[in-house]
Formats: C-alpha cells, sequence, structure tokens
C-alpha cells in the first residue's frame, strides 16, 4: 500500500512538472496571452462605456440606426430587436434578427450606432452570401459538438496518457481543439469585414453621423471590438500549442 500511494505521488509529482515546467515555453506564451486578452477586453469595454457617453449629434437610437442601415441595403426581412444584458448584441442568420442589448438598442451615443451598424453589417454579409460567413455558419454545429468534446477530453486525455500512457484520448482533445481554433481564425475576416461595412455605411450618411469627430469615435470603438476576436483566436492556438506539445512530446 505504501508503495503504491508513493507510486502514485511520485506520478502525479511528474504530471505537475510535465504541465507546466517541461514545456514552459508553451505554458508562457498561454499566459501572456491570457493576460494581453484581459487587456484588451478591459480596453474595449472602457472605450465602449466613453462612447457611449458621448450622444449622437443626429439623436437617432441604436434601433434607428440598424432600420435606416437595413433599409438602405436593400434588407426588409430582418427584424430589429432587444435582448437582455451587456455586450450581447449580435446578429442571427437563422430567425434573421438583428438583437441589440438595451444599452445598445435605446441609447442615442456614438457607442450605440457604432455597435448597431456593426451587427447590421453581418446582416448584410447574409443578404450578399459572404463567403467566410457562409463558411463560418457552415462550421457552427462541427464546433459545437468539438467545443462539449474539449472540455472533458483535454483533462481526461492528459490523466490517461500519463497514468496509462495512453495518448488516444487527448489526441480527440487535441482534434477538437484545433476545429475550434480553426472557428475562431475564420470569424476574424467576418468581424473586420462587418466593421469595415458599418463604417463606410455611417461615412456616407450624414443625417446618421454627422462630425468627423463621432465618426472616429465609431471607428475606434469597433477597432478595439475587433481586437477583443483577435486575442480570443490568439488564445485558442496558444491554448492548441501548448496541449499538441503534451501530445507529442510525450515519453513513453
Ligand atoms: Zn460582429
Amino acid at each position: 500500500m505504501e508503495y503504491f500511494l508513493n507510486a502514485t505521488f511520485y506520478k502525479l509529482i511528474k504530471m505537475i512538472h510535465l504541465l507546466f515546467i517541461s514545456y514552459n515555453s508553451a505554458w508562457l506564451l498561454m499566459i501572456a496571452i491570457a493576460l494581453i486578452s484581459f487587456v484588451v477586453q478591459w480596453r474595449f469595454k472602457s472605450k465602449f462605456k466613453q462612447y457611449s457617453e458621448m450622444p449622437l449629434l443626429s439623436g437617432l437610437s441604436g434601433k434607428d440606426v440598424a432600420e435606416r442601415m437595413l433599409h438602405d441595403n436593400g434588407i426588409y426581412d430582418v427584424e430589429v430587436i432587444s435582448v437582455e444584458g451587456q455586450l450581447t448584441d449580435h446578429y442571427n442568420p437563422a430567425d434573421k434578427t438583428v438583437n441589440l442589448s438595451p444599452d445598445v438598442y435605446h441609447s442615442r451615443s456614438v457607442a450605440a450606432a457604432a455597435v448597431a451598424a456593426h451587427e447590421c453589417g453581418h446582416a448584410v454579409q447574409h443578404a450578399k452570401a459572404y463567403s467566410w460567413l457562409t463558411l463560418r455558419s457552415t462550421l457552427v454545429p462541427v464546433v459545437n459538438v468539438a467545443s462539449t468534446l474539449t472540455q472533458w477530453t483535454l483533462m481526461i486525455g492528459v490523466m490517461l496518457l500519463f497514468f496509462t500512457h495512453n495518448p488516444f484520448v487527448l489526441a480527440i482533445g487535441v482534434v477538437a481543439l484545433a476545429l475550434v481554433t480553426l472557428f475562431s481564425f475564420v470569424t476574424l475576416p467576418v468581424e473586420f469585414d462587418a466593421s469595415s461595412r458599418a463604417l463606410a455605411w455611417l461615412n456616407n450618411n450624414y443625417n446618421v453621423m454627422q462630425t468627423r469627430e463621432e465618426h472616429e469615435q465609431a471607428k475606434d470603438a469597433l477597432w478595439w471590438a475587433a481586437m477583443t476576436y483577435v486575442v480570443a483566436a490568439l488564445s485558442a492556438l496558444a491554448t492548441l500549442v501548448y496541449y499538441a506539445s503534451l501530445l507529442f512530446n510525450r515519453r513513453d
């Protein structure tokens, strides 16, 4: 019994060493990106708050801006609705709705106009069958399964690899994680394109956004929103590199 406990203890120490020390470059990369991600999230939230306090000179609400942009793009079958929560704004291609959080839907601010126009940018992508959005939508069901898989295969896989030298479960986890990572990179062109459609429309509509300053602020808010997607993709990649290094650098 004592031998068994000692052996288990030894294996645990060895596992902790392998997880956090041996592959420390991958581990440090993951920590570094987590820190950058925290700073970017904080920066985006503070920018959003700042521009939420800037009243839009045209006096239009997020809902008004969204409806105008949709109609200007010849879209009449998409509904603009309000959803609960903060920063929960999104476009739902399944039921063709632009979902705006209460802070955006009712607010008559620069931030609300920018976010509303960005979400309509996704509706325009959908209407025009923009290829990256089509690819992203195709990946959604696969990625849902993959992200559920990663929740348990990675942890169980690491345990099995160290205690039984069986890499099978961890390999499944790494493949699932690779799909999740791919998805987060496919999201990037979709997000950047929605923002550039939004800014182009706002720039051409003096009756919505009247000053250069308002336009610059909208651009800044959407830039930081896009950065949150960039760090999310990098973070997924760093996590993938970490687990892949555990899988491929194992010593049986
Ligand atoms: Zn978006």
